[in-house]
C-alpha cells in the first residue's frame, strides 16, 4: 500500500499518468490537484481546460486522438456561431457546451469552482478527488514577439508559434490554494509532479505561495515524471519553450528546474540521467492503459525507494 497519493497536474499528459494512477491505487488514495492558470472566459463561459481534460479523461469520455475535447461530440453550436459572425478560434463542442454552461451559472450563484468540480467529479462516479489549484483567478500570461497574450490566444488560437520570453501567472501572489489543498499535501505519503509541461502546467502551481510552502514542507518523497520522451516532448511546445528560454532540452534541465523539490524522476528509457537525484528508467510513452498503469507504477516504486 502507498497511502495517500497527492498528483500535481496539468491537461493531457498529466491526465494520462492520474489515470494510470486509478488503476495502481486505490481511488480514495489518490488526489489530483490541478493547473487553473489556462482557465478562461470564453463567449461568456468559463473554461478550465485542464480540469476538463482529467474529467474528461477519467470518466473514459475523451477524445484521445485530437488531444482535447470529448469522444463523439457534435458540433452544432459552433456552426451557428460561425454563421452569426461570432469567434470561432476556441471550439466548443455541444457536450463540452453543457459543461461550461453548468459550471457557469454555479459559479454565478457564488458556488466556488472546487465545490462545482466536486460535484461533477460525484456525477460521473470518479472516485478520486479532483481539486483544482485554487479558487481565485490565476491567469498565466505568455510574453512573446508578438507582444503578451493571454494563455488561449498564444495555446490555440496563435497555435504556439510566438517566441516566448516569459511567463507571468497574474493573481498566483494573492490566491490561496483551494479547500483541501494543503491537506491533502500535509496527509500525503507521496506525491507526485505529472509529465506536465513543467513552464506551462505546473509552474502556476507551484506560484501560488502557500502550496510551494506547504510541499517544501512536505512529509513523503516527491517524485516528477519526466515531460520528455527519446529526448523531446511528446505533443505540445515543451522543447520549443526550453529552447526559447535558452535551456537545454533534457532531462537535466527538468530536474534543475524543478530544484530542491525533487527527490526523484522517472525518465524513458533511452534517456539521458540528471545527476544527484533518485532515478528510475521505463518506457514513458503512454499510450495504451497497460502503459499509463506501468508509468504510475514506476513512480510509486521510485518514491517508495525514495522513502528508504
Ligand atoms: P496540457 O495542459 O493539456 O497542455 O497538457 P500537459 O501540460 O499536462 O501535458 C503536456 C506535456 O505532456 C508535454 O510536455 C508532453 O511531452 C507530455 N506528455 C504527453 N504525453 C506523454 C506521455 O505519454 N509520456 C510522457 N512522459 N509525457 C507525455
Amino acid at each position: 500500500m502507498s497511502g495517500p497519493v497527492v498528483v500535481i497536474t496539468g491537461g493531457v499528459g498529466g491526465a494520462k499518468l492520474v489515470e494510470g494512477l486509478t488503476h495502481a491505487i486505490p481511488h480514495e488514495q489518490l488526489t489530483a490537484i490541478v493547473n487553473t492558470g489556462d482557465d478562461f472566459e470564453h463567449l461568456g463561459l468559463p473554461i478550465s481546460p485542464d480540469i476538463d481534460t482529467l474529467l474528461y479523461t477519467l470518466s473514459g469520455r475523451a477524445n484521445a486522438s485530437q488531444g482535447w475535447g470529448r469522444e463523439g461530440e457534435s458540433w452544432s453550436f459552433m456552426e451557428v456561431v460561425r454563421s452569426l459572425g461570432g469567434e470561432d478560434w476556441f471550439n466548443l463542442g455541444d457536450g463540452d457546451l453543457a459543461l461550461h454552461v453548468l459550471r457557469g451559472a454555479a459559479l454565478r450563484a457564488g458556488q466556488p469552482l472546487s465545490a462545482i468540480i466536486r460535484r461533477f467529479a460525484l456525477n460521473w462516479n470518479l472516485g478520486l478527488t479532483i481539486l483544482p489549484m485554487s479558487d481565485d483567478p490565476v491567469a498565466t500570461w505568455i510574453e512573446s514577439d508578438q507582444g503578451a497574450l493571454p494563455f488561449q490566444r498564444y495555446f490555440v488560437e496563435h497555435r504556439c508559434t510566438p517566441r516566448v520570453s516569459a511567463i507571468r501567472f497574474v493573481g498566483a501572489e494573492s490566491a490561496s490554494p483551494a479547500p483541501g489543498v494543503i491537506a491533502a499535501i500535509e496527509a500525503a505519503q507521496t506525491i507526485l509532479i505529472a509529465p506536465s509541461n513543467p513552464w506551462l502546467s505546473v509552474d502556476p502551481l507551484l506560484a501560488l505561495p502557500a502550496l510551494r510552502v506547504a510541499l517544501e514542507r512536505r512529509n513523503g518523497p516527491l517524485v516528477a515524471v519526466s515531460p520528455l520522451v527519446a529526448g523531446t516532448a511528446v505533443k505540445g511546445p515543451t522543447a520549443k519553450l526550453m529552447q526559447e528560454l535558452g535551456l537545454p532540452v533534457n532531462n537535466a534541465s527538468i530536474a534543475a528546474h524543478y530544484g530542491s523539490l525533487l527527490d526523484g524522476l522517472v525518465i524513458h528509457e533511452s534517456d539521458d540521467a540528471p545527476e544527484g537525484l533518485a532515478i528510475a528508467r521505463t518506457n514513458t510513452l503512454m499510450q495504451t492503459p497497460q502503459d499509463k498503469l506501468r508509468v504510475a507504477q514506476a513512480a510509486l516504486d521510485l518514491a517508495r525507494q525514495c522513502a528508504g
